[in-house]
């Protein structure tokens, strides 16, 4: 059992790796975004509330996005939980540290993908085009003026996350601008280590 969390800016990368790490080794993906993204199209209370808020490329609150990791953890993490768009802010990673305390379980690792902001919003424009030329529905909040927002929010609330947990001796870099077999192979070598 490895859980680990992938950190890092909007469109670093995180969900592409976060899925071969499924593949590859059967571990649970846990991403608050799709969560959300989920809440949002079930029309509930719930969803219409964080509609607004993530169309608008802030960050919906902490008690929500803990209590939906809560739930899934009571789920079961096959090989390991990997925590992809969560923690986003320091109130996030203590409850995040509790909850796993709780079920006698630890972090075993957090990614960084090191990017920086220029290729982040090529790969958000090109994310757009793509789905949009396969005929896929385009993210509302992939768009260069919200990505800006998006972009903000992140390093208010979330990068200090980087700080957080390098103290706490579980931080480790990945060049993630290197091709995506690349970043891929570099996190396997993480996990091998571990
Ligand atoms: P993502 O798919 O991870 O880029 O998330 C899309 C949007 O969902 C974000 O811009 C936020 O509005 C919201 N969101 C996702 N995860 C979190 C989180 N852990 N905390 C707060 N808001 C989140």
């Amino acid at each position: 059992m490895t859980n680990i969390i992938l950190l890092g800016p909007p469109g670093a990368g995180k969900g592409t790796q976060a899925q071969k790490l499924v593949e590859e080794r059967g571990m649970v993906q846990l991403s608050t975004g799709d969560m959300l993204r989920e809440a949002k199209t079930s029309g509930t209370e719930m969803g219409k509330k964080v509609a607004e808020v993530m169309d608008r490329g802030q960050l919906v609150t902490d008690e929500i996005v803990i209590g939906l990791i809560e739930e899934k953890l009571k789920a079961g993490g096959g090989n390991g939980f990997i925590f992809d768009g969560f923690p986003r802010t320091l109130a996030q990673a203590d409850a995040l540290g509790a909850l796993l305390a709780k079920m006698g379980q630890k972090l075993d690792a957090v990614i960084q993908l090191v990017v920086d902001d220029e290729a982040l919003i090529a790969r958000i424009v090109g994310r757009a085009e793509q789905a949009r030329a396969a005929g896929q529905p385009v993210r509302a909040d992939d768009n260069p003026e919200v990505f800006a927002d998006r972009l903000r929010a992140y390093y208010k609330s979330t990068s200090p996350l980087i700080g957080y947990y390098y103290h706490a001796g579980e931080l480790c870099t990945v060049d993630g601008l290197a091709p995506i077999d690349e970043v891929a192979g570099a996190i396997a070598q993480i996990l091998d280590d571990k």
